[in-house]
């Protein structure tokens, strides 16, 4: 088995080290003996999502997502947009996320057009939401999810996209309704950034068996020593339920 792996923009969405999340899906495949590579296509080179399993984006400030405003024009946000039509696997975190819904308008005034691969849209304010925050993850039982947020945008969803799951503790999408992320056929979508998935072994793990079992069929991981994750996870669950 093998999964391949595209990370879009390594360069310039990499905010509070997103990547850690590409190494941490790479490892735990690794672990198992299952084969993985990572591509990373930036600005400027050509994007054919056909040759790749699972998508990472990671987070970006407004001037870096403006910067991606031409490059996704066109062929990109095609290539994108079938992909999630397709059934690929992404994972999006914060200014990935807000990038793949229809358009970010920044709490400055300007209107970014993006890709409109999901039914959701984004405002900026001018007070951030910024902290180590908890999410619910529905397809995982209610299990916590454990993250840090910081964004000016709120975000909110259509109504052919559902949230990840519930905040039980910060802000989510917008600080409004409850709601973290979105879910859309096997986009993973949520404001969670820098270590995510290394603290969340159980959501690393139902992503990763997602993108198999899109591309195998079905999906069985063997189980690792998730001691020290797991401690990670409850030492920031038990601190954010005080
Ligand atoms: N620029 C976006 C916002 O502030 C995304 C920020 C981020 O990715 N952390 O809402």
């Amino acid at each position: 088995m093998e999964l391949k792996i595209c990370h879009l923009f390594p360069d310039v969405l990499n905010l509070y080290g997103d990547r850690g999340n590409v190494v941490c899906m790479q490892k735990r495949l690794g672990w198992r003996g299952i084969d993985v590579s990572v591509t990373g296509i930036s600005i400027g080179q050509k994007l054919k999502a056909s040759d790749y399993d699972l998508f990472f984006i990671g987070g970006g400030q407004d001037f870096e997502q403006e910067v991606l405003l031409e490059d996704l024009k066109g062929e990109k946000t095609r290539e994108i947009k079938a992909a999630v039509n397709d059934g690929k696997t992404f994972l999006a975190i914060c200014g990935g996320y807000q990038m793949l819904g229809s358009y970010y308008k920044t709490w400055d005034g300007q209107q970014c057009d993006f890709i409109g691969a999901l039914d959701l849209y984004t405002v900026g304010h001018k007070d951030r939401m910024i902290g180590n925050y908890m999410f619910t993850c529905d397809e995982l039982g209610g299990q916590t999810v454990v993250g840090f947020e910081n964004h000016s945008g709120k975000t909110y969803l259509g109504s052919g996209l559902r949230p990840i799951g519930k905040v039980l503790s910060g802000y989510g999408n917008n600080g409004e309704d409850g709601m973290e992320g979105a879910r859309f056929n096997n986009v993973f979508c949520t404001y969670s950034h820098g270590c995510l998935l290394p603290k969340n072994p159980v959501l690393a793990d139902h992503i990763l068996k997602t993108a198999l079992a899109h591309k195998y069929g079905t999906a069985e991981l063997a189980p690792l020593d998730d001691t020290i994750e797991t401690n990670a996870h409850r030492y920031m669950e038990n601190r954010l339920r005080k």
